[in-house]
């Protein structure tokens, strides 16, 4: 059975998404940075941080969760993406294990639905493609055995993403 009725593509700030949990594609000290991590932080709230600050940081390919603070989502999955080397320090294989550690640690909680950014995509450099290619079959595959979570978004930020993301995945689902 295909999944694409559990994994939906929404183009829009994943600070403002009402789920279960949102997955922050954080750095390795989990204390905020730029990008989607920044606006995580923003929104949440200091007490983020404090709460981070008792984690003891995340290597690249792991996750962890938090509450979601001040955010309308109930939790916080931060997962550490790989920065991009030209594909010869296991990039590959450490975004899938993102996708795949934060389902399961959404799975665990409980949740019915979770919301991903393009994890790697922005000033980790990882080519937005694969990147996507990479997140859809990691999904695809752990929704195949996995009762939860029920609905995977799939976050876009910008316009060109959403087009770039929205023909990727008619091609994966082999949509018309
Ligand atoms: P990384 O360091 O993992 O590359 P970035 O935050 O630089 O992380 O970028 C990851 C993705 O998050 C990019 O595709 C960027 O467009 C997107 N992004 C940035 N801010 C937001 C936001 N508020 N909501 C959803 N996605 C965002």
């Amino acid at each position: 059975m295909p999944n694409n009725d559990r994994i939906l593509l929404i183009n829009e700030n994943i600070t403002t998404l009402k789920v279960n949990a949102i997955v922050n594609a954080a750095n390795s000290s989990l204390m905020g940075g730029g990008g989607v991590d920044g606006a995580i932080h923003r929104a949440a709230g200091p007490e983020l941080a404090q709460y981070c600050s008792t984690l003891n940081g995340c290597v690249a390919g792991d996750a962890k969760i938090t509450p979601g603070f001040n955010l309308p989502a109930t939790y916080i999955i931060h997962t550490v993406g790989p920065v991009w080397y030209n594909g010869t320090k296991n990039e590959h294989q450490l975004l899938t294990s993102c996708y795949t550690r934060s389902l399961q640690l959404a799975a665990e909680h409980h949740c019915n639905s979770i919301a991903f950014p393009c994890i790697s995509t922005g000033a980790y450099r990882f080519p937005f493609e694969d990147a996507c290619k990479i997140a859809l079959q990691t999904i695809d595959e752990f929704l195949q055995s996995e009762y939860l979570p029920q609905k995977v978004y799939l976050v876009t930020f910008g316009d060109n993403d959403f087009k770039s993301y929205s023909r990727i995945y008619s091609n994966f689902f082999k949509l018309p």
